[in-house]
Protein backbone atom coordinates (compact mmCIF):
# COMPACT_ATOMS: atom_id res chain seq x y z
CA UNK A 1 0.00 0.00 0.00
CA UNK A 2 1.32 3.73 -0.75
CA UNK A 3 1.48 6.57 1.89
CA UNK A 4 -2.79 7.27 0.54
CA UNK A 5 -3.86 3.29 1.85
CA UNK A 6 -4.23 2.77 -2.02
CA UNK A 7 -3.62 -0.87 -2.97
CA UNK A 8 -0.41 -1.33 -4.84
CA UNK A 9 0.69 -4.05 -7.42
CA UNK A 10 3.57 -4.91 -5.86
CA UNK A 11 4.21 -6.82 -2.86
CA UNK A 12 5.36 -5.90 0.73
CA UNK A 13 8.28 -8.06 2.52
CA UNK A 14 6.76 -7.59 5.82
CA UNK A 15 3.38 -8.93 5.08
CA UNK A 16 3.22 -12.39 6.64
CA UNK A 17 1.51 -14.44 3.75
CA UNK A 18 3.69 -13.18 1.14
CA UNK A 19 6.36 -14.19 3.22
CA UNK A 20 4.90 -17.52 3.80
CA UNK A 21 4.27 -17.76 0.21
CA UNK A 22 8.32 -17.42 -0.43
CA UNK A 23 9.24 -20.08 1.51
CA UNK A 24 6.94 -22.27 0.52
CA UNK A 25 7.90 -21.18 -3.26
CA UNK A 26 11.53 -21.72 -2.21
CA UNK A 27 11.11 -25.71 -0.80
CA UNK A 28 9.19 -26.35 -4.39
CA UNK A 29 12.32 -25.19 -6.19
CA UNK A 30 14.04 -27.36 -4.05
CA UNK A 31 12.06 -30.34 -4.98
CA UNK A 32 12.97 -29.34 -8.17
CA UNK A 33 16.76 -29.82 -8.07
CA UNK A 34 17.33 -25.57 -8.75
CA UNK A 35 21.28 -24.76 -7.77
CA UNK A 36 20.70 -21.53 -7.14
CA UNK A 37 17.78 -18.99 -6.57
CA UNK A 38 17.90 -15.11 -7.77
CA UNK A 39 16.27 -12.59 -5.62
CA UNK A 40 15.81 -10.33 -8.34
CA UNK A 41 15.44 -5.92 -7.69
CA UNK A 42 14.14 -6.60 -3.78
CA UNK A 43 12.69 -3.18 -3.55
CA UNK A 44 9.20 -1.55 -2.53
CA UNK A 45 7.35 0.27 -4.64
CA UNK A 46 9.84 3.00 -6.52
CA UNK A 47 8.36 6.59 -6.58
CA UNK A 48 10.12 9.33 -7.86
CA UNK A 49 12.49 11.39 -5.91
CA UNK A 50 16.04 12.85 -5.04
CA UNK A 51 17.14 11.12 -1.84
CA UNK A 52 19.46 14.07 -0.96
CA UNK A 53 16.78 17.34 -1.91
CA UNK A 54 14.82 18.57 0.77
CA UNK A 55 11.78 17.99 -1.34
CA UNK A 56 10.10 14.79 -0.12
CA UNK A 57 7.94 12.34 -2.14
CA UNK A 58 4.15 13.24 -1.86
CA UNK A 59 3.80 9.15 -1.96
CA UNK A 60 5.84 6.24 -0.34
CA UNK A 61 5.47 2.95 0.29
CA UNK A 62 4.75 0.93 2.08
CA UNK A 63 1.85 2.03 4.65
CA UNK A 64 0.56 -1.42 4.99
CA UNK A 65 -1.37 -2.47 8.38
CA UNK A 66 1.42 -4.92 8.47
CA UNK A 67 4.48 -2.22 8.34
CA UNK A 68 2.38 -0.05 10.28
CA UNK A 69 2.06 -2.75 13.48
CA UNK A 70 6.05 -2.77 12.54
CA UNK A 71 7.02 0.45 13.02
CA UNK A 72 4.84 1.16 16.15
CA UNK A 73 6.86 -1.77 17.74
CA UNK A 74 10.35 -1.02 16.63
CA UNK A 75 9.59 2.95 16.73
CA UNK A 76 7.39 3.33 19.84
CA UNK A 77 5.35 5.71 17.56
CA UNK A 78 2.68 5.64 14.74
CA UNK A 79 4.16 5.27 11.29
CA UNK A 80 4.21 9.08 10.06
CA UNK A 81 2.74 9.89 6.42
CA UNK A 82 5.29 11.48 5.89
CA UNK A 83 8.80 9.88 5.03
CA UNK A 84 10.44 10.90 7.78
CA UNK A 85 14.30 9.79 8.25
CA UNK A 86 12.58 6.81 10.42
CA UNK A 87 10.60 5.92 7.71
CA UNK A 88 13.73 5.71 5.45
CA UNK A 89 15.35 3.77 8.05
CA UNK A 90 12.85 1.28 8.63
CA UNK A 91 12.15 0.69 5.15
CA UNK A 92 15.71 -0.29 4.20
CA UNK A 93 16.30 -2.54 7.84
CA UNK A 94 12.54 -4.41 6.38
CA UNK A 95 14.14 -5.14 3.28
CA UNK A 96 17.76 -6.16 4.86
CA UNK A 97 15.77 -8.18 7.14
CA UNK A 98 13.38 -9.98 4.65
CA UNK A 99 16.68 -10.83 2.35
CA UNK A 100 18.40 -12.23 5.14
CA UNK A 101 15.58 -14.86 5.39
CA UNK A 102 15.54 -15.24 1.84
CA UNK A 103 18.90 -16.02 1.71
CA UNK A 104 18.62 -18.43 5.33
CA UNK A 105 15.73 -20.21 4.02
CA UNK A 106 17.37 -20.68 0.26
CA UNK A 107 20.52 -21.97 2.41
CA UNK A 108 18.36 -24.27 4.78
CA UNK A 109 17.01 -26.11 1.51
CA UNK A 110 20.24 -26.75 -0.02
CA UNK A 111 20.24 -24.01 -2.41
CA UNK A 112 22.96 -21.06 -2.83
CA UNK A 113 21.29 -16.85 -3.54
CA UNK A 114 22.03 -14.63 -6.23
CA UNK A 115 20.91 -11.04 -5.49
CA UNK A 116 20.44 -8.92 -8.11
CA UNK A 117 20.66 -5.24 -6.28
CA UNK A 118 19.06 -2.45 -8.43
CA UNK A 119 21.14 0.46 -9.15
CA UNK A 120 18.96 3.10 -8.32
CA UNK A 121 19.10 5.11 -5.67
CA UNK A 122 16.07 5.88 -3.81
CA UNK A 123 14.63 5.48 0.07
CA UNK A 124 12.64 1.79 -1.66
CA UNK A 125 15.91 0.49 -3.34
CA UNK A 126 19.31 -0.52 -1.34
CA UNK A 127 21.32 1.88 -0.12
CA UNK A 128 23.83 0.54 1.27
CA UNK A 129 25.17 -2.39 -0.69
CA UNK A 130 27.63 -3.44 2.11
CA UNK A 131 24.71 -4.85 4.44
CA UNK A 132 23.65 -7.45 1.78
CA UNK A 133 26.70 -8.81 0.85
CA UNK A 134 27.54 -9.20 4.89
CA UNK A 135 24.78 -11.64 4.79
CA UNK A 136 26.68 -15.20 5.52
CA UNK A 137 24.18 -17.34 4.18
CA UNK A 138 24.11 -15.12 0.49
CA UNK A 139 26.76 -16.78 -2.45
CA UNK A 140 26.66 -13.89 -5.16
CA UNK A 141 25.97 -10.38 -5.72
CA UNK A 142 25.20 -8.62 -8.46
CA UNK A 143 23.09 -5.73 -10.20
CA UNK A 144 22.25 -4.77 -13.44
CA UNK A 145 23.56 -1.40 -14.65
CA UNK A 146 20.96 -1.41 -17.65
CA UNK A 147 21.62 1.63 -20.06
CA UNK A 148 18.88 3.71 -21.81
CA UNK A 149 18.58 3.98 -25.64
CA UNK A 150 21.00 6.53 -27.45
CA UNK A 151 23.42 6.49 -23.57
CA UNK A 152 26.72 7.88 -24.07
CA UNK A 153 28.64 6.90 -21.16
CA UNK A 154 27.68 3.27 -21.61
CA UNK A 155 31.46 2.03 -20.69
CA UNK A 156 32.00 4.35 -17.56
CA UNK A 157 28.17 3.64 -16.43
CA UNK A 158 28.87 0.09 -16.54
CA UNK A 159 32.36 0.12 -15.08
CA UNK A 160 31.45 2.24 -12.21
CA UNK A 161 28.49 -0.21 -11.13
CA UNK A 162 30.74 -3.27 -11.63
CA UNK A 163 33.85 -1.74 -9.78
CA UNK A 164 31.27 -1.37 -6.91
CA UNK A 165 29.94 -4.65 -7.11
CA UNK A 166 33.62 -6.63 -7.50
CA UNK A 167 34.65 -4.39 -4.22
CA UNK A 168 32.23 -6.18 -2.08
CA UNK A 169 32.33 -9.18 -3.63
CA UNK A 170 36.23 -9.51 -2.71
CA UNK A 171 35.28 -8.00 0.87
CA UNK A 172 32.76 -10.83 2.25
CA UNK A 173 34.06 -13.55 -0.22
CA UNK A 174 31.22 -13.36 -2.63
CA UNK A 175 30.96 -14.33 -6.39
CA UNK A 176 30.02 -10.82 -8.21
CA UNK A 177 27.61 -10.65 -11.40
CA UNK A 178 26.80 -8.17 -13.67
CA UNK A 179 23.18 -8.53 -15.49
CA UNK A 180 23.74 -7.01 -19.07
CA UNK A 181 20.94 -5.22 -21.16
CA UNK A 182 19.40 -7.26 -23.77
CA UNK A 183 16.13 -5.13 -24.28
CA UNK A 184 15.00 -2.66 -25.92
CA UNK A 185 18.62 -2.23 -27.72
CA UNK A 186 18.20 0.19 -30.59
CA UNK A 187 18.74 -0.94 -34.12
CA UNK A 188 23.00 -0.14 -34.53
CA UNK A 189 23.34 0.27 -30.80
CA UNK A 190 24.12 -3.65 -30.20
CA UNK A 191 27.94 -2.48 -29.95
CA UNK A 192 27.02 -1.37 -25.98
CA UNK A 193 26.65 -5.38 -25.58
CA UNK A 194 30.59 -5.76 -26.00
CA UNK A 195 31.22 -2.35 -24.75
CA UNK A 196 29.26 -3.40 -21.16
CA UNK A 197 30.78 -7.29 -21.04
CA UNK A 198 34.47 -5.83 -22.06
CA UNK A 199 34.15 -2.86 -19.08
CA UNK A 200 32.37 -5.62 -15.95
CA UNK A 201 35.32 -7.77 -17.29
CA UNK A 202 38.13 -5.37 -16.87
CA UNK A 203 36.62 -4.78 -13.48
CA UNK A 204 36.90 -8.32 -12.40
CA UNK A 205 33.64 -9.16 -12.84
CA UNK A 206 33.19 -13.12 -14.32
CA UNK A 207 29.75 -13.44 -13.51
CA UNK A 208 27.53 -12.28 -16.32
CA UNK A 209 24.29 -12.78 -17.19
CA UNK A 210 21.50 -10.86 -19.60
CA UNK A 211 18.04 -10.06 -19.81
CA UNK A 212 16.83 -11.45 -21.66
CA UNK A 213 17.02 -14.00 -23.79
CA UNK A 214 17.30 -13.86 -27.47
CA UNK A 215 17.15 -9.76 -27.42
CA UNK A 216 13.80 -10.13 -25.36
CA UNK A 217 12.47 -11.15 -29.48
CA UNK A 218 9.18 -12.43 -27.55
CA UNK A 219 8.20 -9.05 -25.44
CA UNK A 220 6.93 -5.87 -25.44
CA UNK A 221 10.37 -4.48 -24.44
CA UNK A 222 12.07 -6.56 -27.35
CA UNK A 223 15.23 -5.12 -29.00
CA UNK A 224 14.90 -3.38 -32.45
CA UNK A 225 16.96 -6.19 -34.07
CA UNK A 226 16.89 -9.40 -31.46
CA UNK A 227 18.90 -11.54 -33.63
CA UNK A 228 21.74 -9.02 -33.89
CA UNK A 229 21.29 -8.56 -29.99
CA UNK A 230 21.66 -12.17 -29.71
CA UNK A 231 24.71 -12.63 -31.86
CA UNK A 232 26.70 -9.78 -30.64
CA UNK A 233 26.10 -11.47 -26.68
CA UNK A 234 27.03 -15.07 -28.08
CA UNK A 235 30.17 -13.56 -30.00
CA UNK A 236 30.89 -11.79 -26.77
CA UNK A 237 30.76 -14.44 -24.29
CA UNK A 238 32.95 -16.55 -26.61
CA UNK A 239 35.30 -14.45 -26.78
CA UNK A 240 35.81 -13.42 -23.22
CA UNK A 241 35.58 -17.16 -22.82
CA UNK A 242 39.01 -17.60 -24.78
CA UNK A 243 40.74 -14.90 -22.75
CA UNK A 244 39.94 -16.89 -19.64
ZN1 LIG B 1 3.84 -3.05 4.16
Amino acid sequence: MNSLGESLPIACPNQKPFQEFVWRWIKAAAGLKADVLFWDEPHFMIYPEQPEADALPKLWACRCPACEDLFKKQYNQPLPMEITSEVRAFKQDSLIRFIQALCQETAKAGLKSAVCLLPVENSSTIKDWSRVAAIPSLNIIGTDPYWRPHQRDVEAYVTRYSRRIKELADRFGKEGQIWILNFRIPKGEEGNIRTALEAGYREGIRNFAAWSYYGAAYMNLKSEDPEAVWKTLSQVYKDLQGRS
